[in-house]
């Protein structure tokens, strides 16, 4: 498919990433250039990168965490699985305990302005409302970011507190941000 075609078909996505286990910043910078790789797909930007607390069980590191945007042209359950195997060759553990530490995961945050509710897939995603370490790196993105519900970003961001969120210096990303960047 020509690079016109895909520009006129292909869908704007925004991905979260996280990890907080072996090496989180390396772990997410691999991460990136995987994405930067995937089929008939371009990235486009990646935020900081940001440490955060973590959800649910607190007796894990903390997280480093970013946000991407990809044009795509993959469906919603082409790009999910693609992610998936990524995490896994990441060494991703699935385990039982929700919320337990990881290497790597990729969340589909939004999919264009697709609404999707089906077992294997939940478009926008089903937290990203309320999880400071989505949002934030979300509006370095794309402030004026409206969700398909017409929820705007800067709604969502007057009422969720920071709870610890920081950028971390900016050579933690930098060099693949720049790649982004000069490919869009
Ligand atoms: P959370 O889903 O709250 O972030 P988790 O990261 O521990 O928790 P995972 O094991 O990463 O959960 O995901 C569980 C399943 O969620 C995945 O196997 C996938 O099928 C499903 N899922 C539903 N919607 C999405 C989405 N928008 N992005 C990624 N996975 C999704
Ligand atoms: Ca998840």
């Amino acid at each position: 498919m020509s690079v016109a075609t895909m520009n006129i078909m292909a869908e704007r996505c925004y991905i979260g990433l996280g990890a907080n286990l072996t090496e989180p910043v390396a772990q997410l910078k691999r991460a990136v250039a995987a994405l930067a790789l995937l089929p008939a797909t371009q990235l486009r930007q990646v935020s900081q990168f940001y440490s955060s607390k973590p959800m649910g069980p607190q007796d894990q590191p903390d997280y480093v965490n970013a946000v991407a945007a990809i044009d795509t042209v993959l469906t919603p359950q082409q790009l999910l699985a693609a992610l998936q195997k990524i995490e896994q060759q990441q060494g991703r553990e699935r385990k039982a305990e929700r919320w337990g530490p990881r290497t790597l995961y990729f969340d589909i945050l939004l999919y264009g302005q697709l609404q999707l509710n089906t077992p294997q897939l939940t478009l926008p995603h089903y937290g990203m409302k309320v999880r400071e370490f989505v949002l934030y790196p979300l509006a370095e993105l794309s402030p004026a970011l409206q969700l398909p519900d017409g929820t705007t970003l800067t709604n969502l961001l007057s009422q969720v507190p920071l709870n610890g969120l920081q950028p971390l210096p900016l050579e933690a990303h930098s060099a693949l941000c720049d790649r982004a960047q000069a490919d869009s």
